[in-house]
């Protein structure tokens, strides 16, 4: 079967080297890809939002499975556009409905909804414009720190966190005034939460689940969680302060509510669910969803899945993943991501990338890499590429990492010296 894989991060180099190692994926098609995806199929110059362009790469090349990596065609409404169309409908899609997919691209709906079913999360208001004064009551009302979120998406970047009253009433003000445009109509504001964090995807067909390996991930860009936020600069999977009965009170009041609440709002999801959460004294709250999986969290928990990721996924697609049983590889694995000189801020592209035939006993998965034309690989985005290892030990599997980060060379090249400091 010929299978699309939308996206260009790392995330997809991570999962095309699962699928293509499945006997049921005749041919892998990216679209876009990135350098490193073109080793497990074939690139297409397709934009993921533009439906229109996927529709007709998914005629042209016969494809029976899309796996959607990245939010925002989901939000979007791509997978409505598939099951709607009298041509696309019969092709399996992994992605969620634009309704499903309001659990990550409205912070307020995901609020409603958790709210609605019992999930533990942060207490919280939400407020529109013309509710401003009310926000700045509440504000006032709170404590330090003041969480502040932009109901749409907004790249990550629209969750803000200040511990001064007034600079968090001007920022309020500020973003609902339309400093995100639309994403930021409406505002979060909510309690925090003082823990730590980690994610945990679920597979689900809209009526079982599956949970696949649980990582943790490092956002900041400096070492010691300091400095701005990123795409993410590394990732653990699995963090070993997640025991045994924390995932049997993620599993109970967390995973299953949500399934409920999926199915009681007649939600059509198959797909991944990635659950954000914090651990406040051993109790787990729900910081954020994402309607898709992670990146760099991807890596690892792709390199800890042992199954048939094609077989899993078209399970999820048919509605049989209630027999699908999730096989972990019981070693560690960690990632280390990195990045452009300069990110998150400015930075440059066109980096000649040298060193990577040295790299030895761990996996380099590529995000911002093109070959340019001269045939050499050079950077071509913030976070550049994202070195894998498995360990007996977290600490072994970082070790790895490091000694093969520092065998990849381009000018600028900064990673995080620190990824799993916490654990
Ligand atoms: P991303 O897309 O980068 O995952 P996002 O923009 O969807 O993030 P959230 O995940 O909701 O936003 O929040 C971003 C970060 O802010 C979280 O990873 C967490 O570190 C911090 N954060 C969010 N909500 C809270 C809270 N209530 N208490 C403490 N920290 C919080």
């Amino acid at each position: 079967m010929n299978v699309l894989l939308l996206g260009n991060g790392g995330r997809e180099h991570a999962l095309a080297w699962r699928l293509a190692q499945s006997p049921l994926c005749a041919q892998l098609y990216i679209a876009p890809g990135n350098g490193g995806t073109e080793e497990f199929g074939i690139n297409l110059p397709v934009d993921p939002n533009d439906f229109e362009a996927v529709r007709r790469a998914v005629v042209d090349h016969n494809i029976r499975l899309v796996v959607c990596g990245p939010e925002e065609p989901l939000v979007r409404g791509i997978q409505n556009f598939f099951s709607t169309d009298d041509q696309l409908k019969a092709v399996y899609f992994i992605g969620p409905s634009k309704e499903a997919a309001r659990l990550e691209g409205s912070k307020a709906y995901a609020k409603a909804f958790m709210e609605e079913y019992g999930i533990p999360t942060a207490g919280y208001q939400r407020f529109t414009a013309d509710e401003m004064e009310a926000g700045e009551r509440y504000l006032e009302q709170s404590h330090a720190p003041y969480v502040l979120k932009a109901d749409g998406l907004a790249a990550g970047k629209g969750v803000i966190i200040l511990n001064d009253l007034e600079e968090s009433k001007r920022e309020l003000r500020d973003m609902l005034r339309g400093k995100f445009g639309d994403a930021g109509t409406t505002v979060v504001v909510e309690e925090f939460l003082d823990g730590i964090e980690f994610s945990v995807f679920v597979l689900t067909d809209g009526e079982s689940y599956r949970i696949l390996p649980v990582a943790k991930d490092y956002k900041r860009i400096g070492a010691g969680d300091t400095g701005l936020n990123t795409g993410g600069m590394g990732s653990v999977s699995h963090p070993p302060f997640v025991d045994a009965d924390m995932m049997r009170k993620v599993e109970q009041r967390i995973i299953q509510p949500t399934l409920k609440g999926i199915q009681a709002r007649k939600l059509d999801y198959h797909g991944f669910i990635f659950i954000g959460l914090i651990a406040v004294e051993d109790e787990p709250y729900v910081i954020e969803y994402n309607c898709r999986m992670g990146d760099p969290e991807t890596q690892s928990v792709m390199a800890r899945l042992n199954n048939d990721l094609m077989q899993l996924l078209l399970e999820t697609a048919e509605g049989g993943l209630s027999s699908a049983v999730i096989d972990m590889d019981d070693r560690q694995v960690a990632t280390v991501v990195l990045v452009s000189g300069g990110y998150p801020g400015d930075y440059e592209k066109g980096k000649e990338i040298t060193g990577l035939d040295a790299v030895q006993g761990s996996m380099v998965f590529q995000a911002g890499t093109r070959t340019d034309e001269e045939g050499r690989l050079v950077t071509d985005g913030g976070r550049v590429l994202a070195v894998t290892s498995y360990g007996d030990t977290y600490e072994d599997a970082l070790a790895k990492c490091y000694e093969n980060a520092r065998r990849i060379t381009f000018d600028g090249v900064n990673f995080r010296p620190d990824i799993g400091f916490d654990l």
